[in-house]
């Protein structure tokens, strides 16, 4: 099958459009027809081969939203028509103790759906039949992308880390991924406090469902307060400040892709026997429960739609962090 995809052709490079083959879909997998897909910064740094693993030419796209258009030998072939949604995972082996025992997530026969793959900027994606969740009622397709990485990568502590509804629980940074970690929060029953650089989303953060919203320098003030803090920066905090706003037993869940070092002083672990944790999106049916628990809430990402042949002015202004809060790129008509 001859499908249309937008690849970079090497590190750094701008998505060109082209044609490719699709290879026949394997016995579980099911073939989608993108309709929306939406772009993350992940994108990005595999796009800029940002950590070692970029295979090119590289299709990026891993929020991807469509109809199941054709199905693998083993599939049902009443999933033809169904519309599902595919994130960061595609596939993994099903066999071993982690999928069995739903964490498939951390499966080490991973496939990520732009690593070695060919993702969802494209007229059409593969996934195996697992990890292609199928979309609840009441939830807009053309928004829903976004929850596929970034919605999942929150929504992960509060299911897996199993966090209370009277947690009290800050989010820092509202972007991509804190827009959707305070609507999360808010439903979850939590206090949601959203922590920011720029006081000027203040007023937008309160409509994602946050209680209070602080400067990342005020945080020092609220020591000992805070069970959960969901950090989605992915650059260097004053760490000290930040694990002295936990309480007791409270949890630092990173989410941001630091890449250097993490600098954390033990006494602020050891007294309090506060914890440092992160997680890399969630399994099957954490995806399951978020999008039923998303049409339950109404909790939908904040998107700006571009064509997909407008995919390099998308990239341009997410690497300038010009967008509230998610692009999502619909596949043309
Ligand atoms: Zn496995
Ligand atoms: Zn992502």
């Amino acid at each position: 099958m001859q499908v249309t995809v937008w690849q970079a052709p090497g590190p750094k490079a701008a998505l060109q459009r082209a044609s490719a083959q699709l290879p026949e879909p394997g016995l579980d997998e099911v073939v989608i027809e993108v309709e929306h897909c939406g772009l993350c910064h992940s994108d990005l740094s595999m796009i800029d081969n940002a950590w070692g693993m970029s295979r090119y030419p590289l299709v990026p796209g891993h929020e991807a939203v469509g109809r199941v258009v054709a199905v693998g030998s083993d599939v049902d072939s009443a999933l033809i028509g169904q519309r599902r949604g595919v994130g960061w995972i595609s596939g993994s082996c099903r066999h071993c103790p982690l999928c069995l025992g739903g964490t498939g997530n951390l499966c080490a026969s991973l496939e990520a759906t732009i690593v070695g793959r060919r993702g969802g900027f494209a007229s059409h994606v593969l996934a195996h039949q697992d990890w292609a969740i199928p979309l609840p009622q009441g939830l807009d397709p053309a928004a829903a992308g976004p929850l596929f990485c970034g919605g999942i990568t929150v929504f992960s502590p509060l299911i897996d880390e199993g966090i209370s509804p009277t947690a009290r629980v800050a989010v820092v940074g509202i972007g991509g991924l804190g827009h959707l970690a305070l609507q999360f929060c808010r439903a979850w029953g939590c206090e949601v406090t959203a922590i920011t650089t720029n006081l000027s989303k203040a007023e937008e953060a309160r409509g994602f469902g946050a209680h209070a919203v602080l400067g990342l320098d005020q945080l020092a003030q609220h020591s000992g307060h805070f069970d959960l803090i969901i950090n989605t920066v992915n650059h260097s905090l004053d760490w000290p400040v930040v694990l002295g706003a936990l309480a007791p037993l409270g949890r630092l869940h990173q989410l941001g892709a630091v890449l250097e070092p993490l600098s954390i002083p033990a006494f602020a672990l050891i007294a309090t026997r506060r914890s440092v944790t992160g997680s890399p999106t969630s399994s099957p049916a954490s995806l399951l429960k978020m999008v039923e628990l998303c049409s339950r809430h109404q909790i939908v990402p904040q998107v700006e739609h571009l064509p997909m042949d407008r995919i390099n002015e998308a990239i341009d202004r997410l690497r300038r962090g010009d967008v509230r809060y998610r692009f999502v790129l619909d596949a043309p008509a």
